[in-house]
């Protein structure tokens, strides 16, 4: 599956790469993860500091997945409002839901400063804007559901946000647990450091797993030679539907631009992150050196050739969309790219053993949370795997 294309910002400059070679002959390890996107990294590096053995395989190179395409917006608000996910499955699974994406966000941070990761990460307030009066009366329900659960969230009047911004919203809920960073950057950094730590990884036409077997250890087998492993995680992104045997999410093409960098940014309120309750959503982020990244316009297929042929107007769209908030911004982009990605039908990820290799984990963060529920996923099962139980396991089964 082609997952990107266009040129991503965050592959501009070449970060410094973890020490990948391609496979070329057999290996074996305790765990193997298949995938070296950010949730293979995330796993990979809690793994190697847990002291397991680990080898990380991937078809392409580190980190050049989907993980290169994602504006790397860290929020613990799903797509799905908390309010709409627990009519859909349930209050106590909504509640537990977001309150693991909470502690997803968290966990990043934490990683982040444990690992020593320079990926431009800073923390800012997420700003949810009500594109419409309708939207901005439901805005209250959901303020008052997520406080609830104890999330610091406030909402904002139309003379708040004019206040903070040029441009005028009905109402808007604002979150203090937002973050955003560099995916490329922090993805490499954390292999590196896992590598630093023992793991070994193995990326190229010799490390694609095309099949994994059940026995004494797991046997993957790769064009490079065949991998055993005790345990293994696929964190294979928007490609695993080959591992299942049902349907999972449905995959839409997402178009993003970025400017180039030196943007005023004095009327923008802390440099938040802004998103709004229009399906599909527009969403607005900055860099440290003021470049504005802008995402949306997706649309509902996947087929590479078509959602490359739209960037270009896409990302025209995206600079008209985005000049009516912020007129004093040039949007011309500097960068443009495209992307695939998958929501499941409650728009929560996939994060569990494989019913019929109970040895072997899926972390698929689905959905606009992607590396957040990555996080989630490498401490489900970085946990489960040194035998200790994680309060989220379970509560992400393969939909159906
Ligand atoms: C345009 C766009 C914007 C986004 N914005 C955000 C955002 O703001 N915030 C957010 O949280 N999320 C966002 N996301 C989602 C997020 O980027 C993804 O969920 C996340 O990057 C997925 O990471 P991953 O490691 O699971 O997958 P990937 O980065 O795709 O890594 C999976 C890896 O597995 C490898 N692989 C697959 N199959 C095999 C195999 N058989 N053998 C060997 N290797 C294999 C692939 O080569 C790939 O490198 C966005 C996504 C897109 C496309």
């Amino acid at each position: 599956m082609d997952l990107r294309s266009g040129t991503p910002l965050w592959l501009a400059e070449p970060a410094a790469d973890p020490p990948e070679s391609d496979l070329d002959g057999p290996l074996d390890c305790d765990v193997a993860v298949i995938g070296a996107g950010i949730t293979g990294a995330l796993t990979a590096w809690q793994l190697a500091r847990d002291g397991c053995d680990v080898v990380v395989l991937d078809r392409r190179e580190a980190g050049k997945g989907s993980t290169a395409a994602s504006t790397a917006l860290i929020e613990y608000e799903l797509d799905t409002p908390l309010v709409e996910l627990r009519r859909s499955v349930g209050r106590a699974r909504a509640d537990r839901a977001y309150l693991a994406a909470a502690d997803g966000v968290r966990r990043i941070r934490q990683i982040v400063r444990e690992s020593g990761a320079v990926c431009g990460y800073e923390e800012l307030p997420s700003v949810y804007l009500a594109s419409d009066t309708a939207a901005a009366e439901a805005l209250p329900a959901e303020c008052a559901a997520r406080r609830e659960l104890g999330l610091a969230v406030t909402t904002l009047s139309p003379a708040d946000i004019a206040n903070r911004f040029p441009f005028s919203r009905p109402a808007a809920l604002c979150s203090d647990h937002g973050a955003q960073l560099d995916p490329v950057r922090l993805t490499a950094h954390l292999l590196r450091s896992a590598a630093a730590g023992g793991a070994r990884i193995r990326t190229g036409v010799g490390a694609a797993v095309s099949a994994i077997q059940r026995g004494d250890r797991l046997k993957l087998a790769a064009g490079g030679g065949m991998v055993t492993a005790r345990r293994a995680v696929l964190a294979t992104g928007y490609e695993s539907q080959a591992y299942l045997e049902a349907s999972v999410a449905s995959l839409k093409s997402t178009y993003v631009i970025a400017t180039s960098p030196g943007q005023p940014l004095e009327h923008w309120a802390d440099r938040c992150l802004l998103w709004e309750t229009a399906r599909p959503y527009l969403y607005l982020r900055t860099t440290p050196d003021a470049r504005v990244i802008v995402g949306g316009e997706d649309e509902p297929f996947a087929d590479a050739e078509r959602r490359d042929a739209l960037i270009p107007g896409k990302a025209a769209l995206l600079a008209e969309r985005a000049g009516r908030l912020f007129p004093d911004i040039d949007f011309t982009p500097a960068f443009a790219w495209a992307g695939t990605f998958a929501e499941t039908s409650t728009g929560l990820p996939c994060i569990t053993r494989l019913p019929a290799m109970p040895e072997v984990w899926l972390a698929l963060g689905y959905g606009g949370n992607g590396i957040t529920f990555g996080a989630v996923a490498a401490d489900i099962i970085c946990s489960a795997i040194g035998g200790r139980r994680h309060e989220a396991e379970g509560l992400f089964p393969l939909p159906g």
